[in-house]
């Protein structure tokens, strides 16, 4: 019998989760003692659910994906009760060099209402957001029937102009995935999309807290400049979170987790993924932003479970 391993005393929700504990949801085909090992690392970090999230690939592997994390929910309750739904970030995202982040530009597209019913039908209905790149033809026609079907859009890994930023919320939109990441370097110093994405009240703003994807004083600036309400937090995590330093994976690529902790992508320029627990999160939203930690640890529980329509599992264990 193993002895209790002390958990975190917050109860979190992480709506953007790629991988955890050197499980990486990306993988081809995750086994039922991987997922409950990951499961039980997130459990220790104050994690009481997630949307688990996919990045861009073809759909068919999407599907299968999802179609494996299914049965993995139908055969462990443990599992089944921290994946309370999916988020799937890609195909339909800008492949602009910068945008992109580090996701592989081949499989991107155009979204499609005939690939998102395979996708839904993939994941037993559960899917509740998805980020796209509204400069895509056929974009606003898109998120009003994937709003219509019950599920959150965020803009995101995107260059959207003004007018297709407008299309994109009368469509339904509502949130910003990673809001100052996924972006190049270098960008106009005024008309650039960080810039048109932050000044839309409408939006929520969702930031990753780290302390490296975002230094604290953009992070506060960001924070301070969306009306209340409208910001939340993520880890982005991928499977080196809740780990130490080493390689790990995300899909077919091969992350360098160093000692800063800082997951780079293959060549060591962009980040992919953040190895932020959200416990840490909270801390480090609480240190940067100058706010009490009960009310850091609302942003990430009830404040990001209200805004994605989540009810929180109880977990007895
Ligand atoms: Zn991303």
């Amino acid at each position: 019998m193993n002895s209790p391993v002390p958990r975190s005393p917050f109860r979190l929700f992480d709506f953007q989760v790629n991988g955890f504990g050197g499980i990486d949801f990306q993988a081809p085909s995750v086994s039922r003692a991987e997922m409950e090992h990951a499961v039980k690392v997130m459990r220790h970090h104050g994690l009481a659910g997630i949307f688990l999230t996919l990045i861009t690939d073809e759909i068919d592997a999407h599907c299968r994906r999802l179609e494996n994390f299914e049965k993995l929910c139908a055969t462990s309750p443990d599992i089944a009760r921290m994946v309370v739904g999916y988020h799937i970030e890609g195909p339909w995202l800008s492949p602009e060099p910068g945008y992109r982040g580090a996701h592989p530009p081949g499989p991107m597209h155009a979204p499609s209402l005939a690939e998102f019913d395979r996708l839904q039908s993939a994941a037993g209905g559960r899917i509740r957001l998805i980020t796209v790149a509204p400069e895509w033809p056929g974009s606003a026609e898109c998120i009003a029937a994937m709003t219509q079907a019950g599920v959150h859009l965020a803009l995101g890994h995107t260059n959207a102009s003004n007018a297709q930023i407008d299309d994109a919320i009368r469509a339904g939109a509502k949130f910003v995935t990673h809001l100052g990441n996924g972006t190049p370097q270098e960008m106009h110093r005024h008309d650039n999309v960080v810039q048109r994405l932050l000044a839309r009240d409408e939006l929520t703003a969702c930031l990753i807290p780290d302390g490296v994807h975002l230094p604290p004083f953009v992070l506060k600036n960001y924070f301070r400049a969306k009306p209340a309400g409208k910001v939340l937090f993520t880890t982005d995590a991928m499977s080196g979170a809740g780990g130490g330093p080493g390689r790990y994976r995300i899909g077919r690529f091969e992350i360098d987790v160093g000692a800063d902790g800082i997951a780079r992508q293959p060549g060591g320029s962009g980040f992919a993924g953040s190895t932020l627990t959200p416990d840490d999160g909270v801390r480090r939203c609480a240190d940067y932003l100058r706010i009490s930690l009960a009310e850091s640890a609302r942003y990430w529980s009830d404040a990001a479970a209200a805004a994605f329509g989540v009810t929180l599992p109880s977990w007895s264990n």
